[in-house]
């Protein structure tokens, strides 16, 4: 029994979500045509209470589409020095649209009103323009931490009154919805675009949909085309997501219900210095200093579980679909007789 924890990413569609896969109705999408795409990006509009919608192959493609639309050249956009568009779009925001970035140096991920305030450039010629704020919610690298949504109000307050764009990366929005209780009309509301994921915990091989209002969506479809994501029948696609909406996402409570027991057991080995706290699918935790985290990495990977280093002596664990009752059973053992 192999046991991936590395990411919420390594899941592979059930049988089930394939057989919606194999049944979808398709058509060229670059004539939008495709049935299943429209289905999904109709679906994906209404639950955000947004007019428009476009599905893309990618996270990412939606991310830097929205920076796209939202900005130009010589821009900057305020965002924790954790996020997701910075940090892993392998420099998108300055290759794709010239932007630079404003990083707010944030608590797991996440930062107040205040701070936006704080970060952005005065109206001068010599500065950057501040155009847009980002966050993300759960916020990836902060441990899979939710937004007090009070905070985010204040910080659209914020935009408003400085005249800014308002952009969520919610590649795990599901898990803080499931969590928090919160709707996405709610996020819809507030947000100008949103992105979302349904290849990371509602378990879809691939797609993402970028969410907003008219008036900044109205190139959306030329942006993704000149970022070369226009996709033919890609409703086959799209259909593995209207799957999952259908039946992965009450079940992601389950995940954090692992992620918790998990976290309880690191805290009680004597060679771990901190576990971050657990708020949904994420664990992220620090081994004290004489401990190798390659070593560590090592000494699991010796009993077929494979999680994935961040530097600076932490580790990263994160449960999704694929990790079953029995493979919790066996890491939550490997786990207690673990010896250094
Ligand atoms: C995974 C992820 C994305 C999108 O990544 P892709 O690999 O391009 O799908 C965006 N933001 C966050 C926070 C993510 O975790």
């Amino acid at each position: 029994m192999k046991i991936d924890l590395r990411s919420d990413t390594v899941t592979k569609p059930s049988k089930a979500m394939l057989d919606a896969m194999m049944q979808a109705k398709v058509g060229d999408d670059v004539f939008r045509e495709d049935e299943t795409v429209n289905q999904l990006e109709a679906r994906i509009a209404k639950m955000f209470g947004k007019p428009n919608a476009l599905f893309f192959p990618s996270g990412t493609m939606a991310n830097q589409t929205a920076l796209k639309l939202h900005t130009s050249p010589g821009d900057q956009v305020i965002c924790d020095k954790y996020a997701h568009i910075y940090n892993y779009e392998s420099g998108g925001a300055s290759f794709n649209s010239g932007v630079s970035c404003k990083l707010i140096d944030g608590n797991r991920g996440m930062f107040t009103a205040e701070q936006v305030l704080e970060a952005i450039n005065p109206d001068a010629y010599y500065y950057s323009p501040t155009r847009l704020v980002e966050i993300e919610n759960t916020a990836n690298r902060g441990g899979g931490s939710c937004w007090d949504f009070t905070e985010i109000l204040k910080i659209r307050k914020v935009c408003d009154e400085k005249d800014l764009g308002f952009h969520l990366d919610g590649a795990r929005i599901w898990n803080a919805l499931i969590v928090k209780n919160e709707t996405p009309k709610q996020y819809g509301e507030v947000f100008d675009t949103i992105s979302v994921c349904f290849s990371k915990g509602l378990g879809c091989p691939v797609g993402s949909v970028l969410v907003g209002d008219e008036a900044i969506m109205k190139d959306a479809l030329r942006i993704r085309k000149v970022f070369g994501g226009n996709m033919r029948q890609a409703g086959f696609l799209a259909a593995a997501g209207l799957y999952a909406l259908d039946n992965n996402m009450d079940r992601l409570a389950d995940d954090h219900k692992k992620t918790k027991e998990i976290g309880d057991a690191l805290a009680k080995l004597s060679i771990i210095k901190t576990v971050e706290p657990i708020e949904t699918n994420i664990v992220i935790f620090e081994l004290n200093k004489d401990v190798n985290e390659n070593g560590f990495i090592q000494k699991l990977k010796d009993r077929n579980i494979n999680i994935i280093g961040m530097g600076t002596n932490k580790l990263r664990i994160v449960t999704h679909l694929d990790y079953t009752d029995a493979m919790h059973e066996k890491f939550i053992g490997v786990l207690k007789n673990l010896t250094f």
